[in-house]
């Protein structure tokens, strides 16, 4: 099942088309695409129970907002894949390394983000989102926490990151724009392994980055398990699950975005971001 934010407006996307879940259910689900977490055993055996509700209508990719747009907490996992931890010059951490990034840098799947320096950097992520409270859960119960997983870009302005004796992860990569995620939520259960997915993204149509899920240090059960012993996981939060190696800052020269580059953002099974940056 893809679940998604179109309009602001909680839509089920069936082949390629929307159907508006307010509209196709008489009102049983409101239209708020964040509030469907707090009820998302229920919403599922609905939308499970009515495979044909509803009108199912064409739409614009440039209506897609994120698939979980104000969460009531945002996980970042820095150093997830062995490659990028060894480009960033860090060790593997025996506990996954955990920053924030805020809801207002929250966008679509597509669009402009503005670029505010210049060394604006790419992330390709799998992104997860919580669809069941987590309090001590065990790896083995983790996916039967997760509503699903979307793409996410985890823009970075490195200045800022690491400028000053401490890094600034969460404000360096929390400008407006610099969190997208979509084009939709897809439910576990859609893929043949949702623990191996292939993941990348093109500048320009040159690929920056290439991997797969299967090499997360951390895999996305493991987070909900270690996260969970700290904190509860409430649903809808949203789990930025790390980069692998191929970002702009490790390359030497360094790359980073400029004006009128595009971004291209994919996971196998989930789809396409693209994003075109702008100058302020
Ligand atoms: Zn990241």
């Amino acid at each position: 099942m893809r679940v998604g934010n179109l309009s602001d407006r909680l839509t089920l996307f069936r082949g390629d088309a929307a159907v508006d879940v307010e509209k196709a259910s008489g009102g049983q689900f409101g239209p708020d695409p964040q509030a469907v977490y707090d009820r998302w055993t229920e919403f599922v055996a609905w939308a499970r129970a009515n495979p044909s509700a509803g009108e199912a209508v064409p739409f614009r990719t440039e209506d897609l907002g994120a698939p979980a747009p104000r969460p009531r907490q945002v996980f970042a996992i820095g150093a997830n894949y062995r490659d990028h931890a060894e480009e960033g010059g860090v060790g593997v951490p025996d506990h996954p390394m955990v920053f924030t990034k805020w809801p207002s840098s929250f966008t679509g799947p597509v669009g402009d983000v503005v670029l505010p320096g210049d060394t604006v950097d790419w992330e390709a992520e799998l992104v997860a989102v919580v669809g069941r409270r987590a309090r001590d859960v065990p790896a083995s119960e983790g996916w039967a926490h997760v509503a699903g997983l979307t793409a996410g870009q985890d823009l970075s302005e490195r200045t800022v990151q690491t400028r000053g004796e401490f890094p600034q992860m969460g404000l360096g990569k929390s400008f407006p724009g610099f969190s997208p995620s979509g084009p939709w939520l897809v439910t576990p259960d859609e893929f043949a392994d949702p623990g191996d997915l292939e993941l990348g993204c093109t500048v320009n149509g040159h690929r920056m980055q290439h991997a797969r899920t299967r090499d997360l240090v951390f895999p996305v059960p493991v987070l909900v398990a270690e996260l969970s012993r700290i904190v509860t996981l409430e649903p809808g939060d949203v789990i930025f699950t790390g980069t692998p190696g191929g970002v702009g800052m490790a390359r030497r020269p360094p790359v980073y975005l400029a004006e009128g580059d595009e971004l291209v953002t994919t996971i196998e099974g989930i789809g396409a971001l693209r994003h075109r940056f702008v100058s302020a």
